[in-house]
């Protein structure tokens, strides 16, 4: 699909997540996964596309550093949804082996480790894609407050249904469909990623402060800008 029809696309459908979704999973724009982090908000998603198509490739990246909780919510939503095309993609050992044999990696060099850990194994996963459905939301960051719904990064077309979200509909979405929440969010856990480099947020904390917290970093480099890793603004 052309990068200008991506704009129209994003006009015709900005406002209706299902809708978009609907179009997404129509096969209209190819061969697309849903990729999920099973985190805080990840129900949502996963049932709109269980009720839609439930025959959707649903790629779950476990680094293998995740919390105990997020893989026992996973199975949990997995059993419920009845996901019928679940791929759990984990590192390459050898390259672990190699670059990560203590699982420190994450202290010295995060960008190095979450490469190894999620973007490599994803771009691998990825290939005979031709597009991705990802959670992320406008509300979830000055990175991300111009969030479309249809974008494209450096490989593959990307749909970001839930983009205009806020977290009342979020939550109003999981109450209406009875969805369980990941078991960290009633600890302050409002985006949840790898067990060292989260921490729970405050009360009106931007809901990511608490990923790499007291670090520049801000996205794992499976999401990128223009090529390179986004980093927090110096404040
Ligand atoms: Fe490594 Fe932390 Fe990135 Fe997980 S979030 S891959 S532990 S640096």
């Amino acid at each position: 699909m052309p990068h200008e029809d991506l704009s129209a696309l994003n006009t015709r459908f900005s406002d209706d997540a299902e809708r978009g979704l609907r179009f997404a999973l129509s096969g209209a724009l190819g061969h697309v996964a849903l990729v999920s982090s099973f985190g805080a908000e990840s129900a949502v998603l996963l049932h709109m596309v269980s009720r839609i198509a439930p025959q959707t490739p649903v790629l779950f990246i476990d680094t293998l550093m995740l919390f105990p909780e997020t893989l026992a919510y996973q199975r949990e939503l997995a059993q419920r949804l009845d996901l019928r095309d679940l791929r759990i993609i984990t590192p390459d050992r050898e390259a672990l082996f190699h670059h990560d044999p203590d699982n420190l990696l994450h202290r010295s060099d995060p960008d190095r480790c979450c490469a190894l850990r999620k973007a490599e194994p994803l771009q691998q996963a990825l290939r005979g894609f031709d597009g991705w459905i990802t959670g992320r939301k406008q509300f979830q960051g000055t990175t991300r407050s111009k969030l479309q719904m249809f974008e494209r990064d450096d490989t593959h077309l990307k749909v970001n249904p839930l983009a205009t979200w806020d977290p009342a509909q979020v939550r109003d979405y999981m109450t209406r469909f009875e969805l369980p929440r990941h078991p960290l969010v009633s600890q302050g856990y409002l985006s949840i990623g790898c067990a060292p480099c989260t921490a729970p947020v405050a009360t009106g904390e931007d809901p990511r402060a608490g990923r790499w917290r007291g670090q520049d970093k801000v996205e794992c480099g499976i999401h990128i800008a223009n090529g390179r890793v986004i980093r927090r603004q110096a404040s």
